[in-house]
């Protein structure tokens, strides 16, 4: 099985990467789906969304919290690694749906960021942007970080109800069109329009490659599936390049 995947990425000239919240598990960060999945303690439209946290501030904190924590925790893994290592093979980017900046502190050049980043605040009143670390100490004791203005500041996360960076999803469409292999990482594939980037690399004659532990809707697309966990799979298939 990875000697055709590895053959297709030796004969591809632009490789591009999508990676989505199983991309990080092996680094101890929950995904939304699944069995362990933060969905089954947060609904999303109650945490996540932008009314929720219109309404109820606080509210939302506690899953922001959560995921600020575990974030400042991890490192990246192996998976993330070799990605790094796959750019001396053509990888020329990684479109991401994550907001741990993983592939950032694995140093992976250029990580074009769908929903954005938790290691930044933004003001919700005048956009002013702040750090996360420089707050962690207070927002894990529990309080909520203010602006000099007094309005409250959020992550720099995209929330459901609101649209993704429109220049960040414009470039990583381009990278999707112009790629000659996409692999798609520790997706669900279901979020839109994240879940559209394999799609149209497919129609743009690319092959795709899928790593994942379990099938996804996308499964059926692609022309090799890699069944397991990310960094498993990405260091083996380093090891044969
Ligand atoms: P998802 O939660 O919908 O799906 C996770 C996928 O990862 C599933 O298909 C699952 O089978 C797979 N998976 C589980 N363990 C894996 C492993 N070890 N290796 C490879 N795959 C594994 O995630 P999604 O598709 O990214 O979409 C959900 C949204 O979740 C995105 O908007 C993203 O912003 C957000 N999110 C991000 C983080 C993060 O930054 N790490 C964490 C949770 C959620
Ligand atoms: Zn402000």
């Amino acid at each position: 099985m990875y000697e055709n995947v590895v053959k297709k990425i030796r004969e591809a000239d632009k490789i591009a990467a999508l990676t989505g919240a199983g991309m990080s598990v092996e680094s101890g960060i929950a995904p939304f789906r699944g069995e362990d999945g933060l969905w089954n303690e947060f609904d999303p439209q109650e945490y996540a969304s932008l009314s929720a946290f219109r309404k109820d501030p606080d509210k939302s904190w506690e899953l922001f919290r959560l995921q600020i924590e575990e974030c400042s925790r991890a490192e990246p893994h192996e998976g993330h690694h070799s990605l790094v290592e796959l750019e001396e093979h053509g990888l020329n980017s990684v479109i991401t749906q994550n907001v741990d900046d993983l592939h950032q502190k694995a140093g992976s050049k250029k990580v074009l960021e769908l929903h954005g980043n938790l290691s930044e605040l933004i003001c919700s009143s005048c956009r002013e942007r702040v750090k996360t670390k420089d707050h962690l100490k207070y927002i894990l004791d529990g309080d909520i970080p203010h602006c000099k203005c007094g309005s409250i500041f959020r992550p720099d996360v995209v929330l459901f109800g609101e649209s993704l960076p429109l220049g960040v999803l414009r470039k990583s469409q381009h990278e999707a069109e112009r790629t000659d292999l996409l692999i798609s990482i520790g997706t669900s594939a279901v979020v839109q329009p994240a879940a559209s980037i394999p799609t149209l690399a497919k129609k743009t004659g690319s092959v795709l490659i899928e790593i994942n532990p379990k099938r996804t809707v996308l499964t059926p697309k692609v022309d090799h599936f890699l069944k397991g966990k990310a960094g498993e799979k990405l260091s083996g298939l380093m090891e044969r390049l």
